[in-house]
């Protein structure tokens, strides 16, 4: 059944997820009919749960990059607010993340830049096969997180926590709150997640001159809690920092080290620029990524 193993191949068009991507898309906009305060506030609450908590420090800064050490309940629970989002189950995700890393600007970049903004933005998802990794594939790549049978089964059936969440917003707020919580919400979180894989491919400045497109832009950074410091963030994957001066806000930043504070977390790898900041410095090869 799953042709796919490694790569973007665009084949055939993904209906299921095409069909999905259209009611959402419909359902968001019909959310800009019936506004009120609380459904904005139910709105940017789930968005930064899911965007910034689930997406940006679960799946991305801990569960791909691996940027800092979390307790097993605490790594679980990012997780699920990551399930959220609707941008896949975490070994989905990482998968095609650490494969983004490892091949980036290349045939088997699964949101290849080089293939045009459309796809690097939201082609990839309707045409191409990252979705469907291989077996052999999620276990080459994603070894780690196969390890832990609470995300095998999450990343299975990842829609599930949205499905309550939904329930929850329907009985306090009915129906209105169910558009602005998840379907406006889920359509601003894809495309300004979908941004740092074609804006901040490029347009942008670029710190690092390394071997990719990958750029710094503060408008996606502002969008997306500091994912749009991705310059940075290629030439030191792993650094769970990815703001690296005080104008680079980098909001997920922030709450890494306001857990740390905590004592919630630790272990916390961050990249620093040292005093004479833009000098070259020693980079890591790209395909270290993972
Ligand atoms: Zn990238
Ligand atoms: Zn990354």
């Amino acid at each position: 059944m799953q042709k796919a193993t490694v790569g973007n191949n665009s084949g055939s068009i993904n209906w299921q997820t095409l069909i999905a991507v259209v009611i959402f898309h419909i359902l968001a906009v019909a959310a800009l009919f019936t506004f009120s305060w609380q459904n904005l506030a139910a709105g940017v609450i789930l968005w930064w749960i899911a965007g910034s908590l689930g997406i940006g420090l679960g799946y991305h800064r801990l569960l791909t990059h691996r940027g800092f050490k979390a307790p097993r309940w605490l790594e679980r629970t990012l997780a699920v607010c990551g399930s959220l989002a609707m941008q896949s189950g975490p070994i989905t995700w990482v998968t095609t993340h650490r494969l983004h890393h490892a091949f980036t600007d290349t045939d088997r970049d699964p949101h290849s830049p080089q293939k045009g903004i459309f796809w690097s933005h939201m082609g990839w998802i309707l045409r191409g096969t990252a979705q469907n990794n291989s077996e052999a594939t999620r276990k080459r790549y994603s070894p780690d997180l196969m390890r832990d049978p609470f995300l095998v089964t999450l990343d299975k059936y990842y829609w599930v926590p949205i499905v309550i969440v939904s329930i929850g917003l329907f009985a306090a707020g009915g129906f209105s709150m169910v558009l602005w919580g998840v379907f406006l919400k889920t359509i601003v979180g894809w495309h300004t997640t979908w941004l740092v894989n074609s804006a901040t491919h490029l347009w942008g400045s670029r710190r690092f001159d390394i071997r990719d497109t990958s750029t710094n832009n503060a408008l996606v950074a502002a969008l997306t809690f500091g994912e749009g410091w991705h310059n940075n963030h290629h030439a030191y994957p792993r650094s769970a920092r990815h703001g690296l001066r005080w104008y680079e806000v980098d909001v997920n930043w922030i709450q890494i080290k306001v857990l740390e504070k905590l004592g919630l977390i630790k272990n916390v790898y961050a990249f620093e620029l040292g005093a004479a900041e833009e000098e070259p410095v020693e980079l890591v090869p790209i395909q270290d990524a993972a």
